[in-house]
């Protein structure tokens, strides 16, 4: 899946993709860091939020390496997402913060042009006697397309 707009014109190969992506997904040139494009109109914002949010829905997390049906086309970043938290019983805190670290790995994978995140590892560490941090991370990557 790629997401697709009239604005981002990749300076390279000339091809147009969502500017919210960090590179472009069709020959890789990285957007330069402070990049800005030209301004979009109110129909184009709905339009990118709307597709970026599909997008987001559409993503696979998974503990495991391969996705059941769906060969892999690239592996595109690691991607990784943190959760600080300080509390004397953090046993519901830390499941609402393992949530949050899996929304945001989402959010990263939707930005770096993914179809899902493979190999999801969590981890919990215990800073000082009441302070947590959760980590969560995995592998952003491509699907072929579903025939
Ligand atoms: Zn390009």
């Amino acid at each position: 899946m790629e997401l697709q707009s009239e604005r981002a014109t990749c300076a390279k190969c000339g091809k147009r993709f969502d500017p919210a992506l960090e590179k472009c997904p069709h020959c890789g040139w990285q957007v330069p860091a402070g990049w800005v494009w030209p301004p979009a109109t109110p129909e184009e914002e709905e339009a990118i939020a709307q597709k970026r949010k599909e997008a987001r829905e559409r993503i696979i997390l998974t503990t495991g390496f391969e996705i059941e049906g769906r060969a892999i086309s690239r592996y595109l970043a690691v991607v990784s997402s943190q959760e600080f938290l300080i509390s004397d019983s953090p046993t519901q805190e830390l499941e609402q913060a393992t949530n949050n670290c899996l929304e945001r790995l989402k959010d990263k994978a939707v930005k770096a042009g993914a179809d899902a995140v493979i190999g999801v590892d969590i981890d919990y560490m215990k800073m000082e006697a009441n302070a947590f941090m959760v980590v969560a991370t995995g592998t952003a990557v491509r699907l072929q397309e579903s025939e």
